[in-house]
């Protein structure tokens, strides 16, 4: 932009991770920029909260959504320093099935592990050939790849599918998911998760990190990008009245707004002109929002993003836990110490766990999946909230025995309502429920890859509007997408 010309008056839509981190890049060339960010939440983050705790549970607060991420996360964890967070380490422990039939863990070699064991080296031979064959192979879906390659329905669904759900969040549409996520989760270096173990598939303890309050977190950026001039607007409805290649985008606002089942918005209503539109909403958001106005070509990109909605329900019922997953070191678990290096692993399972700095020397996982018996491609997933997150440890101190099991803090994930016959929740005891949320999250299946990825380069931009959010597939990726044309700068 010339300089001396007026400034760019933007309006960014959704102050989730994306939106916030649009702003927060927008607001750094404050003469070019005049920001605007919109939500329809009282408060910003979108799915990043957290809520208050009773002091019995050890610590005063809990991160309810996002939790924590791997050391990939690097703009993340700038956006935490800048404003005086640190994330902190946990060495990551994880229990996948129930029973001796279904049970394996990344901390010890489980009968599982070794039943599967020529099999999770073919994984590791596959994983090259999709890498070698990318466009090829790298968009059919797991389910594909495991019945080309001739893997076993019970590899596919006891340790593949389950790993794939919990650490990229793909839920119950894991099956659907493009494997060239599988192919990433182990093999790009800025993006895996792992490193593939041709011995137990997973390595033993890999660095992870938790994440600081992020209600805090974002209070402190919030306020930071007020103080740079950036019109923090929450608790606003908002419709598209016009859009215009030339002229911009015309924005129909209700301030302090309420929002009525029909779609209506309650408050004070004005309209107001706009430069730019960046939509930093989920895709069936920003479509409805688009209404009447949306091309045919943002219908066809954006409806193609499924969406889907889970519940958490944060408790401390142990006895549900338990009954669920396995949370316990037990000797019937345990595979063959067949190398020096699995029985060093079972030593430090069998240990009653200690708290340390980074984690828990003795098995205490923070990450848990089971499958459903009636349909094995469904999962349920959980949390040991205590063993993961970090204030937790803080507040028992380095050396100590965890809490007792019933002071632990848990959360189970319910996944995809339209599977609610498959759902426990009802036994999960209603007086220790701390709290419970719903989520619309979007499922990775591989028509994500071949319509909507490609598809963005044909509406990004178009109409004074552009699109971010983590629908697009990578934060980053499309945080840059957006930023790149807006600022002529990198995302950094
Ligand atoms: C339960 C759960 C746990 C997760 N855990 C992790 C984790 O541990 N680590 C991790 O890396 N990722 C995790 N994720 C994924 C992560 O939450 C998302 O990738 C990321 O937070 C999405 O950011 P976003 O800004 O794209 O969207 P969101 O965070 O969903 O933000 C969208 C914003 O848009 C607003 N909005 C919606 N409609 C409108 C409208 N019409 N007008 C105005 N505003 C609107 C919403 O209020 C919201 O604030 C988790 C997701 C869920 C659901």
């Amino acid at each position: 932009m010339a300089t001396g010309s007026p400034r760019t008056k933007v309006a960014v839509v959704g102050a989730g991770a994306a939106g916030m981190s649009c702003a927060s890049t927008l607001a750094q060339k404050g003469d070019q920029f005049e920001v605007h960010l919109f939500d329809s939440a009282s408060q910003t983050g979108g799915q990043a909260t957290s809520i208050a705790l009773d002091a019995r549970y050890g610590a005063t607060w809990l991160n309810d959504g996002v939790q924590g991420g791997s050391p990939i996360f690097r703009h993340t964890f700038n956006f935490f320093r800048r404003y005086g967070y640190e994330p902190q380490p946990v060495k990551l422990q994880v229990s996948f099935g129930k029973g001796t039939d279904s049970f394996f863990t990344n901390i010890f070699p489980s009968p599982l592990v070794d039943k599967f064991s020529g099999e999770i080296q073919k994984l590791g031979r596959v994983l090259k050939w999709i890498k070698l064959l990318m466009p090829l192979l790298g968009i059919l879906p797991v389910k594909v790849i495991l019945r080309l390659f001739r893997f076993s329905h019970d590899f596919g669904n006891r340790m593949v599918l389950p790993l794939i759900a919990l650490f990229l969040g793909t839920g119950n549409q894991t099956p659907n998911v493009s494997s060239v996520l599988l192919e990433r989760l182990f093999d790009d270096p800025q993006m895996k998760l792992w490193d593939y173990d041709p011995d137990t598939l997973l390595p033993n303890q890999p660095a992870m990190y938790t994440f600081p309050n992020l209600g805090d977190f974002y209070r402190d950026w919030t306020s930071y990008l007020d103080s740079k001039g950036v019109k923090v607007r929450l608790q606003t409805g908002l419709e598209i009245l016009k859009r215009d290649s030339k002229k911009g985008v015309d924005l129909r606002i209700w301030d302090d707004s309420t929002h009525s089942s029909e779609r209506r918005w309650e408050g004070i209503v004005h309209d107001e002109h706009f430069d730019e539109l960046v939509l930093c909403v989920p895709a069936d958001e920003a479509k409805k929002m688009l209404g009447k106005h949306a091309t045919w070509r943002e219908k066809y990109v954006l409806g193609g993003v499924n969406f889907y909605d889970d519940v958490t329900i944060t408790h401390s019922d142990a006895n549900y836990f338990n009954s669920i997953f396995e949370t316990r070191y037990k000797a019937e678990l345990c595979g063959k110490a067949s190398s020096e290096t699995r029985s060093e692993q079972i030593a430090f399972a069998k240990q009653t766990p200690r708290c340390r700095k980074d984690g828990w020397e003795g098995f205490a996982p923070m990450y848990y999946t089971h499958s459903f018996k009636q349909d094995p491609q469904k999962i349920e997933m959980g949390f040991d909230c205590t063993n993961y997150q970090h204030q937790f440890r803080q507040a028992l101190g380095e050396d100590s025995l965890s809490f007792e099991q019933d002071r632990h803090v848990y959360q189970t994930i319910f996944l995809n309502k339209e599977d609610s016959d498959l759902w426990t929740w009802e036994s999960i005891d209603k007086d220790k429920i701390i709290g419970e949320k719903w989520w619309h999250q979007f499922g990775h299946n591989w028509q994500h890859y071949t319509r909507v990825v490609p598809g963005m380069m044909f509406i990004n931009g178009r109409n004074r509007t552009l699109y971010a959010g983590s629908w697009t597939m990578v934060v980053s990726v499309c945080l840059y997408c957006v930023f790149q044309p807006l600022t002529g700068t990198e995302y950094a």
